[in-house]
This record gives structure tokens, C-alpha cells and sequence, in this order.
């Protein structure tokens, strides 16, 4: 198959990797002319431009931008589009790419490979980062059945774990695993720095340890991939926000009333829940 890859960073880079292995032909556009010297010397991309006419050709086109870039990328790749090319992308949210690509090209079928590092940009791409990983596709009704097959097919190629939902059910999904612990993981470090003796804030940074490096660790993160989780899955986030502030507020509740017996049993639930969302 021809495959167009648009935004060759760490998932586009990757993703042209291992497609180009499986015998695709692999064409890239990419912002920057550096970047597509590198991958094509790299032997990632069998041609790459930051000229969208490379597309021509592609049978399927893989949108790997970062969110933010989308409905831009969208309006100078189009015009280069064939009318049969089959579209999808890579984005962390799903409801409003949708919104953005459907009405544009309704040959479209949004997906999520969740994976990922800390490391961003082309140099940081390699073999196998989709391999036993999940792959979200959020078709529509109207989505045409050859689309589907194919992205699924694509995502499946990748050895990735195909899973199938509405886009509004995915940002809701992710906003309890992925963008909620973000913003939780950051407050818990600013509510240290907000210590107000410095003994005692320099003392606990030189004692924090595993617990504290598990649990601050996505608040350490990219600015700008918090921002844009806030940005483009506002309302989700808000939602599980709200929830989760009335928890901490039960849990001050049940401390301030030294109410020990109900305290132990939230805790009980939380440590018999905690396998169902990771082993
Ligand atoms: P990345 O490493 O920064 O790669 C994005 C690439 O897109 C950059 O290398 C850049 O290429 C190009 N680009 C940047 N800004 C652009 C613009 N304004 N117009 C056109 N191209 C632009 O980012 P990534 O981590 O691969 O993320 C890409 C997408 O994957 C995002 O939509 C993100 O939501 C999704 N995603 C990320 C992860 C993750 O953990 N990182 C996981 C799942 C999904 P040049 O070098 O040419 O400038």
C-alpha cells in the first residue's frame, strides 16, 4: 500500500518505521526540510517533502501533527488528496479532530495509538512502539466500511490492541487516565512548593523518594502537551476535575472528623479498584 505520513515527529517517524518494514511504501511531509533529509537518509520514508504534492499518490494518510496543527494541515494537504485516499490521525483527543476532518473529508476514521515516550520530534522515533499497545478508532455511523478495515487493519499490522468506541466515549476515557492524572500530578507539586517554611520544603525534597517520583512524574511533563490535553478535551477534563475535587473534599471531611472507620473502608475500595485499571 502507498501510506502518506504527514508530521514525521516521535509517533509519525515511528509509525513510518514500521510500515515501511512491512513492505508499504512510505511517503512523508513534514514541516521542516530537515527533518525529511533525515528521514529519507534514515531509510524511514521512501520519499518525504515538506510539499504535500508527495501525498498524490497515497492510498492512505496518516495525520501525526500535533493537535493543534490539524485543521491547517488539513486545508494544504486536501487540494493533493485522491478522491478515494482514505484519512486518519494519530491525535490524543477525538472529539473535536472529528468535528474538524468529517465535514473536510468524510473518508476519515479517527485513531489514538496510545503510546508514546517523553522524547519528542524524529530523532526520538523507533521500531515497535505500537507493538501490545492500545490503538483507539472512533468511526462514525456514516464512516464508509473500507475505512475502517483498512485504518484497523493498518493498526493492527502494528501489533497494537485495536479497541472501538465513539469519539465523545474516548476523550471522556482519557480524561480519567490520562489528562486527570496530569493535572493531579502537577497540583500535588505545587501544593509542596507552597510550603511556607523553607526548612521544611528543603527537607522534603531531599526525602522524597519512589512513592513521590510515581506520583509526580506526569505533573513534570511538557507544558505544552498539558496545555493542549486541556485545550482540545476541556469539557471532559472539567468533568472528572469536579469529581475529583469532591473527593478530596470527603477525604478533608473524613479527617477533620477523625473519622477513621470510613476513611479505612474509601481506602479499601480504592486499593480493590486499582487492578482494574492497571495489573
Ligand atoms: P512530535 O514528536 O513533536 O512530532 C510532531 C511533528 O509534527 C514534529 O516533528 C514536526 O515536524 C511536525 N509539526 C510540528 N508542528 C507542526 C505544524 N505546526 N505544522 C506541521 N507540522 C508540524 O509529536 P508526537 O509526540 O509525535 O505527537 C504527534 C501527535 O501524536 C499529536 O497529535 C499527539 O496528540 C499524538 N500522540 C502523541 C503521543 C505521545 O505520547 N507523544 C501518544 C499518542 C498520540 P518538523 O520536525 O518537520 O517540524
Amino acid at each position: 500500500m502507498r501510506i502518506g505520513i504527514v508530521g514525521l515527529g516521535l509517533i509519525g517517524g515511528s509509525m513510518a518505521i514500521d510500515l515501511k518494514a512491512l513492505g508499504h511504501r512510505v511517503l512523508g511531509v513534514s514541516r521542516r526540510g530537515e527533518t525529511c533529509e533525515l528521514a529519507i537518509a534514515r531509510g524511514i520514508v521512501d520519499a518525504a517533502s515538506p510539499d504535500f504534492g508527495v501525498l498524490a499518490e497515497a492510498e492512505l494518510v496518516v495525520l501525526c501533527t500535533p493537535l493543534g496543527a490539524i485543521a491547517s494541515t488539513l486545508e494544504k494537504l486536501l487540494p493533493h488528496l485522491d478522491r478515494s485516499a482514505i484519512l486518519t490521525d494519530v491525535g490524543s483527543t477525538k472529539v473535536s479532530v472529528v468535528e474538524t476532518v468529517v465535514p473536510r473529508w468524510p473518508n476519515f476514521v479517527g485513531g489514538h495509538p496510545m503510546a508514546g515516550t517523553a522524547e519528542s520530534g524524529l530523532e526520538a522515533a523507533f521500531a515497535g512502539l505500537f507493538v501490545d499497545r492500545p490503538y483507539v478508532l472512533t468511526p462514525l455511523e456514516e464512516t464508509p466500511q473500507r475505512a475502517i478495515a483498512v485504518v484497523e487493519e493498518m493498526a493492527r499490522s502494528l501489533q497494537s490492541r485495536v479497541y472501538f468506541c465513539s469519539p465523545t466515549h474516548h476523550d471522556q476515557a482519557v480524561a480519567w487516565i490520562s489528562h486527570l492524572p496530569v493535572m493531579v500530578s502537577a497540583s500535588l507539586i505545587a501544593a509542596c512548593m507552597q510550603e511556607f517554611d523553607p526548612k521544611v520544603l528543603e527537607l522534603a525534597q531531599q526525602l522524597a523518594s519512589s512513592g513521590f517520583r510515581d506520583t509526580s512524574r506526569v505533573g513534570g511533563g511538557n507544558p505544552e502537551l498539558g496545555v493542549m490535553m486541556a485545550q482540545f478535551n476541556r469539557g471532559a477534563l472539567g468533568r472528572s476535575l469536579r469529581v475529583y475535587r469532591q473527593q478530596l473534599d470527603q477525604l478533608i471531611e473524613q479527617i477533620d472528623q477523625e473519622d477513621w472507620s470510613e476513611l479505612e473502608h474509601r481506602l479499601s475500595l480504592t486499593q480493590q479498584a486499582r487492578p482494574k485499571f492497571v495489573e
